[in-house]
């Protein structure tokens, strides 16, 4: 049987029903990584030991019959996610041999259910791009074509978890980080409400839009992840004190009445024919199953990307201001005094992109331009975040495509910025507005897969999964393996 290939849900039930054990399914995982991974480089650390450890703690644990849905479960983290003790990098050289005191709520919470790490996975620096290739260390690859980026920043999640590198995987979504390379690999992937997970010991990038979320096989998965990583955490003061349902209750495969609707202006900005005919062809899907669908209006939905690119730069350049060579990571050697070896250390340990991002938002906040740049772009994301509410109270869900187009070949967008910013065209409302996105495969293109984005109103996780489950169920994307 292969193993690495199984789903959690599946997984669950053999390790349930004691035919296969937490170690041979961790170390089928591993041996998946060391055939593939050379292919993928989805992971900048595997962390073999941790894993067959948690493994065997695993199987005591099934075997004295508490076997919970990820009890035994090897599952992939994103690198910056804090693990205690173990390397965690946001794939940037200014974390230099950073290995955290403690871990991030949610690896603690993977961990209390005797989930299993496998390992951390690369992204673009500090999650900051699309396609990976501004990890300080290496691109990851799209497993379906080892030429073409997997999207980013959760790149190393969404390859290694298309490439069967793990069961599941944990990504974190700002501007559209787990949909988007979700989309390009063909899994699934989720950014929840702004405050459903929390976010304490994620390392921050923009912290009015990060989100932690799931990148999985099938939506039953995301589910099953969704109801662990949920919920109210006292050290994280932005998470929502709201009960987490059981989301596996939402996965009835029946749209009948729920109102759909399009938003046109996301299917404007460069969205590829074959991209749009799979997106209104899967809400013609949803349609036969009883669903209703209008085109609607967002107007301001196409100010999305500006507002962005103030908003998040100026919340980066504030919270990397901490990387200052002094307390952990990178120090800049033979400074002369405190100062010189600051500006050396960030100099040294910061990439480009990071850099411009940096640059970009301390002028947006500067006196004398904050009003013009920063307090404005607030403004418009009021408007923004009205524009998609006023939408929910007509719709259930809106159904648009993830990125405009299937995964494009790594290099080809490095030295094209607004190419390679425009694939997130369609996810940064969702974090703009705070709502919750989710990302299923809808169709290929030369090869490649196709991403249908379903958004929902603030804590509306259960509407949106019901209705990807229910195009789940009656398509078999989600099926298709890319051949390594
Ligand atoms: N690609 C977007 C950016 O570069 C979003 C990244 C993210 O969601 N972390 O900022």
């Amino acid at each position: 049987m292969d193993l690495a290939g199984l789903t959690v849900k599946a997984a669950h039930e053999l390790l349930k029903s004691r035919q296969v054990t937490s170690r041979e399914l961790t170390e089928a995982v591993l041996r998946r990584i060391e055939s593939v991974d050379d292919k993928t480089k989805a992971y900048v650390t595997v962390t073999s030991d941790i894993a067959l450890r948690q493994a065997d703690a695993a199987d005591k644990r099934i075997a004295s019959g508490d076997a919970a849905p990820l009890t035994g479960i090897p599952i992939a983290i994103k690198d910056n996610m804090c693990t205690r003790g173990v390397l965690t990098t946001c794939s940037s050289r200014i974390l230099y041999n950073y290995k955290p005191v403690y871990d991030a709520t949610v690896v603690e919470r993977l961990a209390a259910v005797n989930a299993v790490m496998v390992g951390k996975t690369n992204l673009d620096e500090f999650a900051m791009g699309s396609s990976t290739e501004n990890s300080g260390f290496f691109a990851s690859r799209n497993p379906w074509d080892t030429e073409k980026a997997p999207g980013g920043s959760s790149g190393g999640s969404a390859s290694a978890v298309a490439a069967d590198e793990c069961l599941a995987a944990l990504g974190s979504d700002t501007g559209g980080s787990i949909r988007q390379p979700a989309s390009f690999c063909g899994v699934t992937g989720m950014k929840p409400t702004y405050g459903r997970v929390s976010r304490y010991g994620l390392v921050a990038f923009a912290s009015s839009l990060d989100q932690i979320g799931p990148i999985t096989k099938d939506v039953t998965d995301t589910a099953l992840l969704l109801n662990v990583i949920s919920g109210k955490d006292p050290r994280d003061s932005t998470s929502l004190d709201v009960p987490v349902p059981d989301y596996t209750k939402s996965l009835a495969p029946d749209v009948k009445g729920i109102k759909i609707g399009v938003p046109k202006e996301l299917f404007g900005m460069g969205t590829a024919p074959e991209v749009a005919s799979a997106v209104w062809d899967a809400v013609k899907l949803l349609a036969g199953l009883g669903a209703e669908w209008k085109e609607t209006s967002t107007p301001s939905v196409e100010y999305g990307l500006p507002v962005y690119y103030i908003i998040a730069p100026s919340e980066a350049s504030s919270n990397l201001a901490r990387y200052d060579g002094v307390r952990y990571g990178l120090r800049s050697k033979d400074s002369p005094d405190p100062i010189t070896m600051l500006m050396k250390t960030r100099e040294e340990g910061f990439g480009a992109e990071v850099k411009q991002r940096i640059m970009i938002g301390t002028y947006a906040l500067s006196a004398g331009y904050y009003d013009a740049y920063y307090l404005k772009a607030q403004k418009v994301r009021t408007l923004l975040r009205r524009d998609i509410e006023r939408a929910f109270e007509e719709f259930d869900v809106l159904v648009t495509p993830t990125s405009p187009t299937v995964a494009f070949g790594l290099g080809e967008r490095v030295d094209d910025p607004l190419a390679m910013k425009l694939s997130d065209v369609c996810t940064i409302p969702a974090n703009l507005a705070g709502i919750p996105a989710i990302s299923v495969p809808c169709g290929f293109h030369n090869g490649l897969p196709i991403g249908l984005q379903i958004m929902a109103p603030g804590l509306g996780e259960e509407i949106a999964l019901r209705v990807a489950y229910a195009f789940e169920q009656n398509t078999d994307y989600h099926k298709q393996k890319p051949n390594l």
